[in-house]
């Protein structure tokens, strides 16, 4: 299994909560610039690679879908011809409602992207206002329905949840609307604000108050009550899936398998010894610098040894519903997780269960997950 995932950073506005790499200021020549870039990049990985095929290609962003058909379809070509990709292989484009079209959906349909991710976060004006998102509820609705004429099965959404204002009923409301809209997959995030972004300066200045801790309870636990009911599958903390329709590139993730990372702000994994994660900068004109010298832009971010290693996968699979399996973590790592995390297992005994040989949070403790995991890191 080895996954590809490729960042593309520019949008329309950036949206004031938002603090992963993304520019708001662009051109139609900077985006065709960029995919050059992307395409060379992808050069220059394959040339010391020999693993394959692809089993998983993720756009990522930003937001990919102003990229053209062309330009995917151009970028998924040199995937295939440099790395190979699985028959049955899971193509993912994120998009925000905001710049698609019916005709650019069918090209990437086309081009054969084969699960769309829509950026909803909400369908309440005054919501879609206040994060700063470039699109209506109507505009991300209109979105769903033109990705399933243009023969998307496999449509995600994000919704976001705990947003200033925000009720348990608004959210039910939103959810069962997309869930109308025959979503297969909805990722729910709880909003947090993060250093850096103009949310940040806001809450300093006093302007900005987030729902407290009971109320972003009581909104996890209405989705999974929903979601569930509705016959999804909790799979991870944030994300829900119909039956088959998880998200097998962020699965290869949570599960520590090979991925590599191509575009300027992409991380990458490389799973010999006990890990590698590795970071391209996000610096638009160094990474372009460093291809035209013809270097790998990629740099080392961690190299893991046994110890770190093995939380890690306690870090990763414990977000998942699989959790962590006793055998093959003892044989992965000679040690069985009992010996080498007794004490931290003992902190967490009313979350933590076991069954048929695996290591799992309850709800309750995926509610508490960054508190509880703190011992085993
Ligand atoms: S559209 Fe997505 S990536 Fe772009 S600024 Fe908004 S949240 Fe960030």
């Amino acid at each position: 299994m080895i996954g590809l995932y490729l960042h593309f950073p520019f949008c329309v506005r950036k949206c004031p909560y938002c603090d992963f790499f993304s520019i708001d200021r662009h051109t139609p020549g900077q985006i065709a610039e960029y995919v050059e870039l992307l395409l060379r990049h992808l050069e220059l990985a394959a040339a010391g690679h020999r693993q394959g095929p692809l089993t998983s290609i993720f756009f990522g962003g930003g937001t990919p879908s102003l990229m053209s058909p062309e330009q995917i379809d151009r970028i998924l070509f040199a995937a295939a011809h440099r790395f190979g990709v699985s028959a049955d292989v899971e193509i993912s484009l994120e998009a925000n409602p905001g710049t698609v079209t019916a005709a650019s959906l069918v090209g990437y349909r086309a081009a054969g992207v084969n699960r769309l991710s829509v950026g909803v976060q909400s369908l309440q004006t005054e919501n879609l206002a206040r994060l700063g998102r470039i699109h209506t509820p109507d505009q991300a609705v209109q979105a769903l329905r033109l990705a399933r004429r243009a023969g998307f099965e496999n449509i995600a959404c994000d919704l976001m949840f705990a947003q200033p204002g925000q009720t348990v009923a608004a959210l039910e409301q939103d959810l069962f609307r997309l869930l109308d809209e025959a979503s297969a997959h909805l990722s729910c995030y709880g909003l947090t604000v993060e250093e850096g972004t103009l949310y940040h300066e806001r809450q300093l200045r006093g302007d900005l108050r987030l729902p407290d801790e009971e109320v972003y309870a009581e909104q996890f636990m209405a989705l999974h009550r929903r979601l569930t009911e509705a016959g999804f599958e909790h799979y991870e903390i944030s994300n829900y899936a119909r039956p088959g329709r998880q998200c097998r590139h962020n699965l290869g993730y949570w599960r520590r398998q090979p991925c590599l990372g191509i575009g300027a702000g992409a991380h990458a994994f490389e799973a010999r010894d006990w890990g590698l994660r590795l970071a391209v900068p996000a610096d638009l004109d160094r990474y372009r610098r460093l291809l035209h010298q013809g270097l790998d832009p990629a740099e080392v971010l961690e190299r893991f040894d046994q110890r770190q290693a093995m939380a890690e996968t306690l870090y990763l699979g414990l977000r998942t519903a699989e959790g962590v399996a006793e055998a093959e973590f003892a044989a992965r790592f000679g040690i069985g997780f009992r010996d080498a995390f007794g004490p931290a297992l003992e902190q967490s005994p009313d979350y933590l269960y076991q069954t048929q040989g695996r290591l799992q949070f309850s709800l309750a403790g995926w509610l508490l997950f960054d508190h509880l995991i703190l011992p085993f890191l």
